[in-house]
């Protein structure tokens, strides 16, 4: 069936690039200088900015942008010396991302369930997943609502477990009053993919406290090649003069891409509103239907609403494969978030993962859809989505 022009397809995720964005590529297209230069250099330091004003009492924030979350989070478990016969901790109700870097490196990944209440990573079950191989563990800020950190990483810190986020969704979340890139983890990796809070196309930033971790971060991002080698010659060192260090990664982001995230990052609290205003219309829509709304941010705290997953509750007269087809027939895009890891044949054949393992997990997503939510859905679609929930869960 097809949607009558009177009525637009809604998607699930759009972009919202404005001409601030615009002119700034067009400015680097004819600057001469198009991959990872001067604009990268301000996209990493606004980004710092953005986590805040320098605290004394802390060491400095490292912010490195790199050309994607995935390579990110490579980094940092790199960096941080994760190898053969280690184990790291992440949960199985994320992106297939969060666990493959794992695998890169040889290292193992322990699948945990989640919280029910947040549907981010049970601390409970990590506590009982650890064994003398465990090195870290990877928490994910689920839809852009903090896992339980207060909790987490004191757990961490007891088992002498290193701690990198996943903070794919999580710009800007907050916890505890504090914005996440600011924790006591190891390291907090971001995503500017194309449907993420904030976008550069293709694109993420690596953020840590660690000076030493930040350095090999920045050498293996770029082919193993140490800058800090000219720091033994004299200025007479001729400018082409480099050295490798390590079989380093080609994961620079260019400067095409930092020219975006250099306006994308200056929006990021209105399209943190705006996201929020519309979860605010669904779940006061939602409040009376068979359906459980999203966690809510502890008081205080800042939601970064890069999902809005709506679970339908036992009652509920449709599954959630019917919602999905009836709200696509009525023009509206949706997703699932996600298709859990222990159920992909690579995971569950690997670790011999059954759902009765992650029952939380599963439950969720058997039940669970993402509704559209993007800064640049208008009232009008709001309310389509709204009404087409209801008229097909009421
Ligand atoms: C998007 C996403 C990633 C990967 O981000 P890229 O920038 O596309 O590599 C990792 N983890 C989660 C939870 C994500 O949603």
């Amino acid at each position: 069936m097809t949607t009558p022009p009177s009525t637009p397809f809604i998607p699930f995720a759009l972009p919202d690039i404005g001409d601030d964005e615009i002119a700034e590529v067009v400015d680097t297209l004819k600057s001469g200088w198009i991959t990872t230069g001067p604009k990268t250099r301000r996209f990493e330091e606004d980004f710092s900015a953005f986590l805040g004003a320098p605290n004394p009492a802390e060491a400095p924030l490292h912010a490195m942008a790199v050309n994607s979350a995935t390579a990110g989070l490579h980094l940092a478990l790199e960096a941080l010396g994760i190898g053969p016969g280690d184990e790291v901790i992440t949960t199985t109700h994320t992106f297939t991302a969060t666990a493959e870097v794992v695998r890169y490196l040889g290292a193992d990944v322990v699948l945990v369930d989640i919280d029910p209440a947040t549907l981010c990573i049970d601390v409970a079950a990590v506590e009982a997943a650890i064994t003398p191989r465990t090195k870290a563990v990877m928490p994910v800020h689920y839809a852009g609502l903090a896992a339980d950190m207060a909790a987490l990483l004191p757990l961490a810190r007891r088992h002498g477990l290193k701690v990198v986020e996943d903070a794919a969704h999580a710009l800007p979340t907050t916890c505890g009053g504090r914005l996440v890139g600011t924790l006591a983890s190891d390291a907090t990796v971001f995503s500017f993919y194309a449907n993420k809070t904030m976008t550069t196309g293709e694109g993420g930033m690596v953020v840590t406290r660690d000076a030493g971790l930040a350095k090999r971060i920045q050498v293996m991002r770029l082919h193993g090649i140490n800058r800090d080698a000219f720091d033994r010659f004299t200025a007479k060192v001729p400018s082409w003069y480099y050295e490798v260090t390590a079989p380093g990664f080609k994961y620079n982001l260019t400067d095409i891409a930092s020219a975006i995230g250099i306006h994308q990052l200056k929006r990021a609290s209105a399209f943190q509103q705006a996201r929020a205003d519309i979860a605010g219309r669904y779940d006061a829509a939602f409040a009376d239907l068979p359906v459980i709304t999203p966690p809510q941010p502890l008081p205080g705290n800042t939601h970064a609403w890069h999902l809005y997953v709506l679970r339908l509750a036992d009652d509920a007269k449709l599954t959630r494969d019917e919602l999905i087809d009836g709200l696509y027939a009525a023009g509206i895009g949706c997703s699932v978030h996600y298709i859990p890891l222990h159920l992909q044949p690579y995971w569950r054949d690997r670790y011999q993962l059954q759902p009765q393992q992650f029952p939380h997990s599963q439950r969720a997503y058997e039940r669970m859809l993402s509704l559209p939510l993007y800064t640049r859905m208008g009232p009008a679609e709001v309310q389509r989505v709204i009404d087409a929930v209801r008229s097909l869960l009421g």
